[in-house]
């Protein structure tokens, strides 16, 4: 059965500042592999192709005071991707402190080819819903332009140990007003608020029928002790495994895992392929 792992961190490594590339590195004795990828888009589709992955969500997002990564991000990815867009899709991301003219941003990215957008509050320093108070007109163009353009927005969701990294912007709850206000944009809620905010993103899910989550950076064997009813949002939970972010440390392993879990076998295959199949057709 092919596989879309739809959160995957190929990043360009170099615009790592040193304390957050420390944080990466820190327990993992194949970072050197990770080097490889992150430069060799031929080399990575092989690593895919042993772990029985078919396409692969590579995200990426603009964050130049807590992790490092400018603006520039999104030209890279989109190049990267070019080797195969079959199977690597790109995510990129517009920060509305560090552009002009975010719609036009999109609409830029867009025609590069890139699939989604990244929103990652505890590492961009702003809330999801910011545009509320009047004051962040630019994120309001974003999600309307991403909206417009049928891309998928996906917001971090859960703590985060990088330093200087923002936990209050990081609860799913903040992402209710921008499925409120743009109900056609197709919003994932990134780690489905792991490990504090499971119920917060599970009732989101729920409630709009835009709303995704995917279970990338949550250990499989605690998937169903974070989501008992998971079978319940079959249609709505796309795998995914964070590789290679802090405390994952392999892709095949997870799915091995989450494979041997007590799901049954129509829910396993909808959130390991169907479910993203759907959101992200071939082109
Ligand atoms: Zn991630």
């Amino acid at each position: 059965m092919p596989i879309i792992d739809i959160h995957i961190h190929i990043q360009p490594l170099e615009m790592f500042k040193p304390s957050a590339r420390a944080l990466m590195q820190h327990g993992r004795r194949d970072y050197e592999t990770v080097v490889k990828y992150s430069s060799d888009p031929r080399a990575f589709l092989q690593f895919l192709d042993q772990a029985d992955i078919e396409r692969a969500g590579l995200i990426n997002y603009v964050s130049p005071d807590v992790i490092g990564f400018t603006p520039g991000v999104n030209d890279w990815i989109a190049n990267y991707c070019k080797t195969d867009p079959s199977r690597l899709l790109a995510f990129g991301s517009v920060h509305p402190y560090y552009v002009t003219d975010a719609g036009a941003e999109v609409d830029r990215l867009a025609s590069l080819g890139i699939r989604g957008l990244k929103v990652h509050p505890s590492h961009q320093l702003f809330a999801p819903n910011a545009y509320r108070d009047g004051n962040l007109g630019s994120l309001a163009a974003m999600y309307e332009r991403a909206q417009a353009h049928q891309m998928p927005v996906m917001i971090h969701t859960g703590t985060s140990v990088f330093p200087g990294a923002r936990n209050l912007y990081a609860q799913p709850m903040l992402a209710d007003d921008v499925a409120v206000d743009y109900p056609n944009l197709v919003i994932i809620l990134a780690h489905g608020g792991r490990p504090l905010w499971m119920n917060e993103a599970f009732f989101l899910v729920r409630r709009h029928p835009n709303m995704y989550l995917d279970i990338s950076g949550i250990p499989p064997q605690k998937l169903l002790e974070y989501f008992p009813r998971i079978e319940d949002i079959a249609d709505k939970v796309l795998f995914g495994t964070d590789w290679p972010g802090p405390g994952v440390p392999g892709i095949r392993g997870n799915i091995e895992k989450f494979r041997a879990l007590p799901i049954s076998g129509a829910a396993q295959q909808k959130i390991l392929y169907d479910n993203s199949a759907r959101i992200f057709p071939s082109r």
